[in-house]
């Protein structure tokens, strides 16, 4: 009995893909968070491009209306773009290791040197940072404040010797790095407002001096569109293997995350979050995918509807469905704490195609009724749960004491179960449920 159950649920299931209509509706929506998000549009383009045609291959949710569906492969699609390629820092196999900073004046280098070297020190490092911006007068003077803050050394052209060649600086400081046993180097180098070949010759030179093991480019969050011409310019430039996204604790939705990945193919590696030195961490994709999508009450939802309603309940229910006689005040009960597990019932009515037949009951339903339907059915004896026809006015009078309910209520929830019942008969003979996916709408 049970594979026939299985191989009608199955039908059901395999019945439906994604129409192009739901599809390119939910695309527009995402067309729009993106490039509210500041994503460059030919980003965008390419992106939506993608999402759709693997939207179009995708079968029908069991868990998600077809919009939600869309909204998470989208989602995924961002955490696989951002995350892809994630990795940690590359260390040298002969030390020091050489981390080279580059990125437009502002950007928060010199932050993120000291950032870094805290953060490699709490990992046992021995870092030296390396002063190779000398074309501000006070730049040497903060990369100090910071390394002091960070608890690390630092390596800079003695003060009054006049500016200094930041290529010769960053050549010795490895020297030293060697001799006093620095295992890493970080190596802070000097930004321009705007990209400028002087510049880019610069950080080339020191590039060639040092042969780095990383060069990360770093990008403030907030610049937006700009993202995407600096990045390139950077690249053509220097070149570089990771990205560090920066002034994250802003209200920038941090589309140039997505822009400078999609358009360097490198990946994003950490995140600055504020001034202060702890305000540092690895680069999370999901967070980031979250935000640049700005759904984050949206993704948790479909996040919990689709654990709740994970596969193996619906093999279960599947089963119930085969004949709705099978379909116990214990499984209606079930369906209901089911629901209740996703949270607050009203945010979750609209989540929930694969349960379509509840939802007229649902919303009659808040989580303190349920607690008063878990109370009457527990009210009952097993015989009356599973055999509901012979639930009578005594025993509908006993239930009702029982539970400290009306015998009103206890009627009302008969009532609503009996009609749950006729619907799962209903599904089982292939009728289908306005609303459930696989069946007719
Ligand atoms: P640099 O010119 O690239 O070296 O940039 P700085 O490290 O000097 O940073 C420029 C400014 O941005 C400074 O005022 C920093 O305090 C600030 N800053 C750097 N990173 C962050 C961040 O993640 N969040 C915020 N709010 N400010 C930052
Ligand atoms: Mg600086």
């Amino acid at each position: 009995l049970s594979d026939r159950l299985t191989s009608v649920f199955s039908s059901l299931r395999s019945k439906g893909r994604l129409s192009d209509a739901d599809i390119d509706a939910t695309c527009r929506e995402i067309r729009i968070a993106l490039l509210e998000a500041d994503v460059a549009l030919p980003v965008v383009k390419d992106f939506v491009a993608h999402v759709k045609e693997r939207a179009r291959g995708a079968e029908v949710s069991q868990a998600l209306n077809p919009a939600q569906q869309v909204v998470k492969i989208v989602n995924d699609e961002l955490i696989e773009i951002l995350g892809g390629e994630t990795r940690r820092l590359r260390l040298a196999k002969t030390p020091p290791t050489v981390i080279m900073l580059a990125g437009l004046q502002g950007a928060g280098k010199t932050t993120l040197a000291g950032k870094l070297a805290r953060w490699l020190r709490d990992q046992n490092h021995v870092p030296l940072l390396v002063a190779c911006d000398l074309q501000r007068p006070n730049a040497v003077q903060q990369l100090s404040v910071m390394a002091e803050r960070a608890g690390v050394a630092v390596y800079a052209p003695e003060p009054g010797n006049g500016v200094g060649d930041p290529v010769q600086v960053a050549r010795q400081s490895i020297d030293h790095a060697r001799r006093q046993q620095h295992d890493v180097v970080i190596i802070d180098t000097a930004g321009r407002l705007g990209i400028d070949q002087e510049l880019m010759a610069q950080a080339a030179d020191i590039r060639d001096a040092v042969s780095p093991d990383e060069v990360l480019f770093v990008v403030d969050a907030m610049i937006g569109q700009d993202a995407v011409t600096t990045a390139q310019a950077f690249m053509d430039g220097v070149g570089f293997d990771g990205v560090v996204l920066t002034k994250l604790d802003g209200d920038a939705r941090g589309g140039a995350a997505l822009s400078v990945r999609h358009i360097t193919g490198r990946p994003i590696m950490f995140a600055s979050t504020g001034e202060k030195l702890e305000d540092f961490d690895a680069f999370h994709p999901d967070r980031m995918a979250g935000r640049i999508l700005d759904m984050g009450d949206i993704l948790t939802l479909i996040e919990q509807a689709q654990r709740t309603f994970d596969e193996a309940e619906a093999a279960k229910m599947a089963g119930k469905l085969a004949s709705g006689d099978d379909f116990t005040l214990d499984d209606f009960l079930e369906q209901m704490m089911m629901v209740r597990r996703m949270g607050p019932i009203k945010n979750l009515l609209g989540m929930m195609p694969g349960m379509g037949q509840m939802r007229d009951q649902l919303n009659q339903v808040d989580d303190k009724d349920l607690d008063r339907v878990a109370a009457i059915i527990r009210s009952m004896t097993p015989g009356e749960r599973s055999e509901p026809k012979i639930i009578n006015g005594s025993r509908r009078a006993r239930i009702a004491r029982g539970s400290g309910v009306s015998v009103t209520e206890v009627n009302n929830l008969v009532t609503r179960f009996f009609e749950a019942q006729k619907m799962m008969k209903r599904m089982s003979q292939g009728i289908g449920i306005p609303g459930m996916p696989g069946g007719k709408r």
